[in-house]
């Protein structure tokens, strides 16, 4: 829950794509948050930037399992769908259905995420964005929302939303929600419930890496340069395994030019057994 905040649960929770259809309203613009639950500030953020900005707000909670791989924690992400519709009293409709629901039977016909979806995030997890595609298609379809808000807390995950929309002419704007933090620095993120306090505390050299490579890159590192401050300063810190630590182009996730203006740095890393994710943008000069 929000701290300070007081709201009724929201009650107009349907669960199958005809309620859902039916709910919809015909006039008004329709601002739309897909989530997989575990509901935090995080994804409130999302909640408030498209209650600002439309009359209607949908959100979805579905754990979808067509991004999850075999040995992930699909079976084991946290669910609790009654704590996640009272952060949501302000929404209009939540969409919460069934896996039968939204797969009845196998999908023939799949989104191709292409190269993007091949490194960082898809390097080790090689068929999650082609299942995240699929399920943002499916909603966007289903709602077909003025605006659809996506965090850039999961900034691969964005830039291919993007590229999607982009790509396929869906008549969507995709509006990107800067990262919401705990006071500590650490993102805020579902899986930070799998962390125990030691574990909380190790996850803190994500963004303090990502800082120390802001504060090089702003006081003149080249990309190379800010990049070997980023990944030395994951690399030193304990308890922490790094899987990439990186500056990259935002948009097309490729390596930045060592004459650009700006990146994002990007990390992954593992705590314990919990993989967790942050970036942050760097300016040079
Ligand atoms: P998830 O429920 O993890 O699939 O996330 C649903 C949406 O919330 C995605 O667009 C995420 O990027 C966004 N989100 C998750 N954590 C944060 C955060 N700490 N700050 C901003 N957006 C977030």
């Amino acid at each position: 829950m929000v701290e300070g905040r007081r709201l009724k649960p929201v009650t107009n929770v349907v669960s199958t794509k005809k309620e859902l259809i039916e709910a919809l309203p015909i006039t008004g613009s329709i601002g739309l948050v897909m989530t997989m639950g575990a509901l935090h500030a995080g994804h409130r953020q999302l909640v408030d930037a498209a209650r600002k900005e439309n009359e209607t707000v949908v959100v979805s909670i579905y754990v979808n399992p067509l991004q999850f791989a075999p040995g992930e924690d699909f079976d084991t992400y946290p669910r609790n769908l009654a704590q996640d519709l009272e952060l949501l009293g302000d929404v209009d409709i939540v969409f919460a259905p069934t896996d039968e629901e939204m797969y009845p039977r196998e999908p023939l016909v799949r989104v191709n995420p292409g190269e993007v979806a091949t490194c960082f995030e898809g390097k080790t997890r090689p068929t999650h964005f082609a299942g995240v595609l699929q399920v943002v298609a499916k909603v966007l379809n289903l709602v077909r929302p003025d605006r659809a808000y996506f965090g850039q807390k999961d900034a691969q995950q964005l830039a291919l939303v993007r590229t999607m929309v982009a790509d396929l002419d869906m008549r969507t704007n995709i509006v990107a929600v800067p990262i919401v933090r705990e006071e500590s620095g650490l993102a805020l993120s579902s899986r930070n419930a799998y962390l125990s306090t030691e574990e909380r505390n190790l996850a803190l050299a994500l963004v303090g890496s990502l800082r120390a490579a802001r504060e090089a890159a702003a006081a003149g590192a080249s990309p190379e340069e800010t990049e070997k401050v980023l990944s030395e300063a994951l690399e030193a810190a304990e308890g922490v395994a790094v899987d990439y630590a990186t500056i990259v182009n935002p948009d097309t996730f490729q390596r930045v030019s060592s004459n650009a203006k700006q990146g994002l740095g990007v990390v992954a890393a593992r705590v314990g057994p919990t993989r967790l994710i942050d970036n942050m943008e760097v300016t040079f000069g």
